[in-house]
């Protein structure tokens, strides 16, 4: 780790990590009432590793605990009036999830997504544009604060349509687009449908964030040829910190080793996958102390990568960055199934428009996937299956669609339905 270096990021030595580990597990076991009953003689760690001794936090846990004690819940390390800004996040359920942090906490949310911002080459020169919709979502407030971190002027595209930000982006003359993969391929394609195409020209980088795909090798090059610009990745969820900063040498993304400890599991056994396998990312962070999140569940299915980037950037590198969702894979005849791969090899492909994919189970209790997809070229569906059951290994249904028919989805796209009956039936029927 010492012989490698960033312009921006410096990932310290293990001690010096357990050390911060065991600042914040002794401050939070001591004062905050959430976390002080799961630590209950379990800390300080004498090893980094001993971490996995540590239960898992979900989001779960954290929806149940503030409904048990409305609205904030338990996992405050500070009295209520220490904290100044408040967030919040749909849970899995739907149910809202608060987020609160104290003025320290909020300027390392804004330390961090400057370093995101460094990392993809913005600096005072440069004009960022949010495509966001600035609602109470943290990624909104935690970008702009970001730009300012660097310098950068920041144009906020909240309550406008998707000409009138082409407009915008154009007539201020914006060097940097923040939004989401999918809005990226959205807005490349209004563009090029109201004769605003040259709305894109000044854009150098398109900095993508909010849902897996970014770091995904054809949906990048979709944005990077749909805006002529340079895509980056990053990642980050309210309830964590901004976790991943982007690799601008080598795609992908590169673990905050220096403000997380980062654990890739199996979903199951909650045991460490092996490099090469797909794991669940979960994460501590060392430093925001008002709302911790000890060993939390992110839910995002990464790849555990040994090697580092071309460029020997600090940090786990993450070559495909988040490559699903856990709560979004879908087991189909015994294969793992992840929406972001059906994208994926749907990209690679010509005059592919909006898709939506459905699971479903045959009378024979056999479960099916079926694919509706919009295509310029109906004949292409054959060539797109037999892609797809060389990437899946799975027989896909695919249905063409003349262009234009189905809903368009921007930001966190839902393209997907599970029409299967709950598993216990499932294997009911399956045995009967
Ligand atoms: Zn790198």
């Amino acid at each position: 780790m010492a012989s490698e270096s960033h312009p921006v990021v410096a990932v310290p030595a293990d001690a010096e990590r357990l050390r911060r580990l065991n600042d914040l597990l002794g401050l939070v076991a001591e004062r905050n009432a959430f976390q002080r009953a799961r630590l209950a003689g379990l800390v300080p760690l004498e090893r980094l590793e001993d971490l996995a001794r540590l239960p898992f936090t979900t989001k779960d846990d954290l929806v149940a605990d503030q409904a048990a004690s409305p609205p904030y819940g338990t996992n405050l390390t500070f009295p209520l009036e220490r904290y100044t800004h408040l967030h919040q996040t749909s849970g899995t359920t739907g149910a809202t999830l608060r987020v609160l942090d104290t003025p320290e906490d909020w300027a390392w949310w804004r330390r961090n997504l400057g370093i995101v911002f460094r990392a993809a080459g913005v600096g005072p020169a440069d004009r960022v544009a949010l495509a966001y919709s600035f609602g109470p979502y943290i990624q909104f407030w935690a970008s702009y604060e970001g730009a300012q971190d660097v310098g950068a002027m920041v144009i906020a595209l909240g309550g406008m349509d998707s000409p009138q930000r082409l407009t915008t982006i154009r007539d201020y003359g914006a060097t940097t687009l923040l939004c989401t993969p999918t809005y990226a391929i959205h807005l490349a394609r209004i563009a090029a449908q109201n004769d605003l195409r040259d709305a894109l020209a000044p854009v150098e980088r398109v900095v993508c964030t909010g849902e897996p795909g970014a770091s995904i090798a054809s949906v990048r090059r979709q944005i990077q040829l749909g805006w002529g610009a340079r895509c980056l990745d990053h990642a980050g969820l309210s309830e964590v910190g901004s976790f991943a900063y982007p690799c601008d040498g080598c795609g992908g993304m590169h673990l905050r080793e220096d403000e997380f400890v980062a654990e890739i599991l199996d979903p199951e056994t909650g045991e460490p996958v092996a490099d090469g396998e797909t794991g669940e990312l979960v994460v501590t962070a060392l430093a925001r102390a008002g709302f911790p999140v000890i060993r939390y569940r992110t839910g995002d299915i990464v790849e555990r990568n040994a090697e580092p980037c071309g460029a020997r950037h600090p940090g786990r590198w993450l070559p495909q960055g988040i490559l699903g969702r856990s709560d979004d894979m879908v087991v189909i005849r015994g294969m793992n199934v992840f929406p972001s791969a059906i994208e994926q090899t749907l990209r690679e492909f010509e005059g592919v428009g909006e898709f939506r994919i459905t699971f479903y189970s045959e009378p024979t209790a056999m479960d099916e996937v079926k694919l509706e997809v919009e295509l310029a070229r109906p004949l292409e569906a054959r060539a797109i299956q037999a892609q797809l059951r060389q990437t899946l290994g799975l027989r896909v249904r695919i249905v063409p669609l003349k262009p234009g028919i189905l809903p368009v989805q921007v930001g966190k796209a839902r393209r997907v339905a599970d029409l299967r009956p709950p598993r216990v039936e499932r294997r009911a029927r399956q045995e009967a």
